[in-house]
């Protein structure tokens, strides 16, 4: 028997709770009076990212690996849990496969045991290099099987699989978002992508690293935007299964971006080239026609409101005092 709260809430699982996006979403869903079960082994993510909800009485935190089984009665799974930036997927590139593989199956497998609704927060990188261009959610990909990014974009491919296959063998009420590039506060100063290297490198008046000759081409969503398609995501019928993409359709070479930055911060730093990291994508831009469609949803916040935001947060993070981070990376 389901216990439902008062007003309309829920009990919302979220795995990856304390990382980047996921630390946004447990925001967005306290603020909407659901109550948060935040599920996370503080690999990638930080407790600095939830340190403000802690003690809000609709939010819980639990430290755990979903590689191993997990037990709750929620309503509603939003499941995020896996790094996301190269370099930390690629620092224990079997353990990125388990999270991916047997973390979806225990998520999928409690799903089916307290009928519950999951959402999987799959990727663009289920692309791989593109032929496509843009991708749509009927093309299949053209992936590496056995390169340095298959841990995560195979482990995405696979945990894509599991949650079709739990849904047609089980009944299990699943959706399937694959997030293209999205950036906002509380990116980890060191995790290695794009958007936060840029900036930090800017602040700190250090050369901004263009991998390769820069004509590579991402797209890239603010954060905000990213979860509003989510919760819509989640919000659908229970016949739509996706896979939708969600992720902002403006597209700029890597080389724009980092311009755009130095722009902003007004920083006196130099773009210097390093080589291309092996199997990078040349291009990524989301057709979001499916989302427009199906969830009314397109990303609201331009290209330059969104990075003025992490300049702002990155200034900060780097003028407060140095905080002991044992659970992280460095
Ligand atoms: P992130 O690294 O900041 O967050 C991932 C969180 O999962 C971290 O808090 C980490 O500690 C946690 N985690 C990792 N392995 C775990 C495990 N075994 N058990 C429990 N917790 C674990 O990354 P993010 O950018 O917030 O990405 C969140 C999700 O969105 C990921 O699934 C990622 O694949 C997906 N995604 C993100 C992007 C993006 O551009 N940020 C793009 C596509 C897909
Ligand atoms: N990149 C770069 N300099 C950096 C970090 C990344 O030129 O300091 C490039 C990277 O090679 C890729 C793009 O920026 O072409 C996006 O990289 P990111 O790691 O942010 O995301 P992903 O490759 O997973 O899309």
């Amino acid at each position: 028997m389901r216990i439902f709260l008062g007003g309309g809430s829920l009990r919302i699982l979220v795995t990856g709770g304390a990382g980047f996006i996921g630390s946004h979403l447990c925001d967005y869903l306290i603020n909407q009076g659901h109550d948060v079960l935040c599920v996370d082994n503080l690999f990638s993510g930080s407790k600095d990212n939830i340190r403000h909800l802690l003690d809000h009485s609709y939010f819980e935190f639990i430290r755990h690996d979903i590689s191993q089984p997990f037990f709750a009665e929620v309503d509603q799974i939003y499941h995020l849990a896996c790094p996301a930036s190269p370099v930390h997927y690629q620092y224990n590139p079997i353990k990125t496969i388990k999270t991916n593989v047997m973390g979806t199956i225990n998520m999928l497998g409690l799903a089916k045991r307290i009928r519950s609704r999951i959402l999987l927060a799959s990727t663009s990188e289920v692309y791989g290099n593109p032929s496509v261009h843009p991708q749509q959610e009927a093309y299949w990909g053209n992936v590496n099987p056995i390169g340095i990014r298959s841990c995560y974009d195979e482990g995405k491919r696979v945990a894509e699989t599991l949650m079709m296959d739990y849904h047609r063998q089980n009944g299990v009420d699943i959706k399937i978002v694959r997030i293209f590039n999205t950036y906002g506060p509380r990116m980890a100063i060191n995790d290695g992508r794009v958007i936060s290297n840029f900036i930090v490198q800017a602040l700190r008046g250090e050369n901004l690293t263009v991998y390769g000759d820069g004509t590579q081409t991402r797209s890239f969503c603010y954060v905000s935007d990213l979860v509003e398609g989510m919760v819509r995501m989640v919000g659908t019928d229970n016949i739509f299964t996706g896979p939708v993409n969600l992720g902002n359709p403006t597209e700029s070479t890597i080389l724009e971006i980092a311009e755009k930055v130095l722009a902003l911060t007004e920083s006196k730093s130099r773009i210097v080239f390093k080589p291309l990291p092996l199997d990078d994508p040349d291009r990524r831009c989301p057709d979001i026609t499916t989302a427009r469609n199906r969830l009314s949803w397109q990303p609201k916040v331009p290209l330059h409101e969104g990075l003025e935001e992490v300049i702002g947060y990155f200034k900060e993070k780097l003028n407060a005092k140095p905080q002991p981070q044992p659970e992280s990376l460095g």
